[in-house]
């Protein structure tokens, strides 16, 4: 989960990466494409304003070239021959359609239609003024047409002496309509100017008709840099073609500057509103910032796709890793998280752990099929929820162990429900048409009863402890932990821990309890029992260990420890010239039922050479009733090897009297508990007299074992009762004190 989740992070990541380089990408790409639009109109702006330059001044210099040619002609003839001259004019310049006319130095002249005039005072100094031999006036107004006039003139030396200025004009607006340049739809215009930036000719169209007299009256103004402004003033003056941005106060203006060098220095500038270069830029631009958007929402729906993909994964896992496939309720992981969770938060929490097992499960799910097992398990996941009103931790752990994290305010409550449990599993086999009985046992441990802090894995662990108590108990439905659980567990670990050590080191020591004949008293034989001397300890009574070595198996080992040591014992007595009597050694259910256990054993006995009738074998009745057939083999096997059989505690299990007949043990063993209540149960007795008498007509032998008074003596003495074994006459004793009842050996005999 968590490296799912790294995953995510990783990937959001790097799109957001992905999204800043894009951006980056994208703003940087968008400059550099409008640097170089821009670049491009300027480059265009420039070209159109030194074509318009251009042509402008051929037109110019075309008609300076003929005025000249006119001079020439005039300078032919002596100026007093008026009527030549008056004639000369006419055919050269009055078809030209502007107004021309020949002043003399003293302020007369003859217009082109040869009509004399004579010159203001102000227009006299102006021509006064005129040095070259021919060049351009800046634009004024006519005072004949009321036009403003741009007027191109040649000097004319007349051969008798006087000079003379030809002088052809133009009205400003139709000149300039012929070169007037725009661009984008009007928005920008050229303007002819002085090298001092006066304004010489400007468009005719309306828009274009600013009032400024001088570019600077713009530029110099609108927080424009100064040392920009001045060093394009020298350009002008310099005749230098190039490009400036200034302001006004409608925004940015590009200033494309053409020189016409043969026009007296006059410049075509175009000014074109920076904005509308730019117009076509920011529409580029826009389209560029669209697509990437577009680019980037697809990145952004694909991520987003990808992180519910992800999402109903990482669900799906999260169920595979806390969901229990089958029943759907939490799995044992998930019920620890949470339960957890839960014991943490309640402020005086009132918890129990319930530990379920549904006891004949396997045996349902073999009978009835699996099938019919998983729904009766789905359906018990749903009557742990169902059977209580308290919001309860559920989940199953494996098969048919199910988990219950119980909030409850009255401890009743929980017997309660187990108890609702049982009657709704039962009706539910019942309502499927099955006739089976469920049976359930449930551990419970409750915070209250817990020494140690709550949390759920000591609860858990101490619920599964009082589930196993009363599986070995077998009985009640449910069962609360209590500590002596705990400590039973514990010494138990601790025995096992050291059970393989003690064997080695002899700690399992042979203890004898002497059997007499009821009727003589004589010692008819002994039975060996167990004791571990434990070296810290002390002695330990089999009561404690036997049930834990027949479940951790270790009693394999010790049964045959005892067997052996018992053979060993006979034959130093045999050796030693003792009589032995015969000695009977107690064989566990584990131990019968382990591979080649009759191989062994009479394996054993044959190694030390036992003669027959010495050794007995005491198996406890339990083993009958399970596998008789497999008892029986093994008992003819034994006994054709000399080695007697019993059956042990008759009376404590199922006995049944019936299957005696067919077995063909030796010695039946009566249990001390038939004794104890004889004084007050005459059916007891006649239950015991009639037992005694069947085994005899079955050629038993018969032992009265746990017998502690005289009065069972007495009674037992009428009853056909072979042997006693019990306290009256001797409890349990070491070898050597055993081996002092035993009679002189042969030779002292
Ligand atoms: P068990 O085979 O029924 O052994 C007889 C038990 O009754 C012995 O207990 C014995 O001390 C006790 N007993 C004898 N007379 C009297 C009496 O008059 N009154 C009372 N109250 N008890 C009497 P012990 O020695 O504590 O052994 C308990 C059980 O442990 C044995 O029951 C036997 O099942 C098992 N055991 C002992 N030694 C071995 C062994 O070497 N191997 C195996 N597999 N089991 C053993
Ligand atoms: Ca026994
Ligand atoms: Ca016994």
């Amino acid at each position: 989960m968590i490296s799912l989740r790294k995953q995510n992070f990783f990937i959001g990541s790097v799109v957001v990466l992905l999204f800043a380089a894009l951006c980056w990408f994208s703003f940087d790409f968008m400059r550099s494409v409008q640097r170089s639009l821009w670049d491009n109109s300027v480059k265009n702006i420039m070209e159109s304003t030194a074509r318009g330059a251009s042509v402008l001044q051929r037109g110019y210099v075309k008609d300076i070239e003929m005025l000249r040619m006119l001079a020439n002609e005039l300078e032919q003839e002596p100026s007093t021959n008026v009527e030549r001259i008056r004639r000369k004019l006419k055919t050269f310049l009055s078809n030209t359609g502007s107004l021309s006319a020949l002043i003399f130095e003293d302020g007369t002249g003859y217009v082109d239609s040869g009509l004399a005039v004579t010159l203001s005072p102000e227009e006299l100094a102006t021509v006064r003024e005129l040095h070259d031999d021919s060049g351009l006036l800046f634009p004024y107004r006519n005072r004949g047409n009321g036009r403003r006039t741009f007027t191109i003139y040649a000097a004319v030396e007349f051969s008798n002496g006087p000079k003379a200025y030809l002088f052809k004009g133009y009205s400003v607006e139709t000149l300039y309509s012929d070169y007037a340049l725009s661009f984008y739809n009007n928005t920008g215009f050229s303007y002819v100017v002085a090298p001092n930036g006066d304004i010489a000719m400007r468009s005719v169209h309306p828009a274009s008709n600013k009032t400024f007299a001088n570019l600077f009256d713009i530029i110099g103004e609108n927080g424009n840099n100064f040392n920009i402004v001045e060093s394009f003033r020298k350009s002008l003056k310099r005749g230098k073609t190039g490009m400036a941005v200034f302001n006004d106060k409608d925004g940015e203006n590009v200033f494309c500057y053409v020189p016409m060098p043969r026009m007296g220095g006059w410049y075509v500038v175009s000014i074109v509103p920076n904005e509308e270069i730019m117009r076509e830029a920011y529409s580029i631009t826009r389209k560029t910032l669209f697509i990437c958007f577009l680019v980037f929402a697809g990145f952004l729906v694909a991520f987003l796709i990808y992180l519910r993909l992800n999402r109903s994964y990482e669900k799906e896992i999260r169920a595979l890793a806390y969901r229990d496939r089958l029943t759907g309720v939490r799995n044992l992981t998930k019920f620890r998280i949470d339960g957890n969770a839960l014991l943490e938060d309640a402020e005086t929490p009132r918890y129990a752990v319930l530990s379920l097992d549904i006891l004949n499960f396997k045996i349902f799910n073999d009978v009835m099929g699996h099938e019919e097992g998983d729904a009766l398990l789905k359906a018990f996941a749903g009557m742990l929820k169902s059977e209580t009103s308290h919001p309860a931790l559920i989940a199953r752990v494996v098969a048919d162990t199910f988990l219950v994290l119980f909030p409850y305010e009255e401890r009743d409550e929980l017997p309660a429900y187990c108890e609702a449990l049982l009657q709704a599993i039962n009706a539910f086999v019942l309502s499927r048409g099955r006739n089976y009985r469920i049976e359930l046992r449930c551990g419970i441990c409750c915070v209250e009863d817990s020494d140690a802090a709550p949390d759920i894995n000591t609860l858990l662990d101490r619920a599964n402890i009082a589930l196993k108590a009363i599986k070995t108990k077998g009985a009640p439905l449910w069962n609360f932990y209590d500590h002596t659980m705990r400590d039973r567990l514990l010494r138990e670990k601790e025995l096992e821990m050291r059970m393989e050590k003690a064997l080695v080191q002899g700690e399992f020591l042979v203890y004898v309890q002497p059997k007499y004949w009821v009727q003589s008293r004589e010692l008819a034989g002994g039975e060996v029992l167990v004791r571990w001397k434990s070296a810290d300890q002390g002695f330990l009574s089999p009561g404690e260990f036997i049930p834990l070595f027949e479940k951790n198996r270790f009693i394999v080992k010790l049964d045959q420890f005892m067997f052996s040591s018992v053979c060993a014992l006979l034959r130093r007595w045999l050796d030693a010239g003792v009589r032995p009597c015969p000695l009977s050694v107690n064989i566990s259910r584990v131990q019968f039922y382990t591979p080649d256990f009759v191989e062994t054993y009479i394996g054993i006995k044959d190694t030390y050479g036992i003669p027959d009738g010495l050794l007995e074998l005491e198996f406890t009745e339990s083993i009958f009733f399970e596998n008789v057939e497999l008892l029986n083999a093994a008992v003819r096997k034994l006994k054709r090897a000399g080695i007697s059989c019993s059956i042990d505690d008759f009376g404590t299990g199922y006995s049944s009297l019936n299957v005696l007949k067919d077995l063909p043990v030796d010695v039946l063993k009566l249990d001390g508990m038939f004794f104890r209540t004889l004084k007050e149960d005459e059916r007891a007795k006649i239950v015991i007299r009639n037992i005694m008498r069947m085994a005899g007509e079955l050629n038993m032998a018969t032992v009265a074992e746990g017998v502690e008074t005289q009065e069972q003596v007495a009674f037992l003495e009428n009853t056909g009762c072979d042997i006693i074994q019990g306290y009256v006459f001797a409890r349990p004793m070491p070898v050597a004190e055993f081996a002092e009842l035993l009679g002189p050996s042969e030779e002292t005999r």
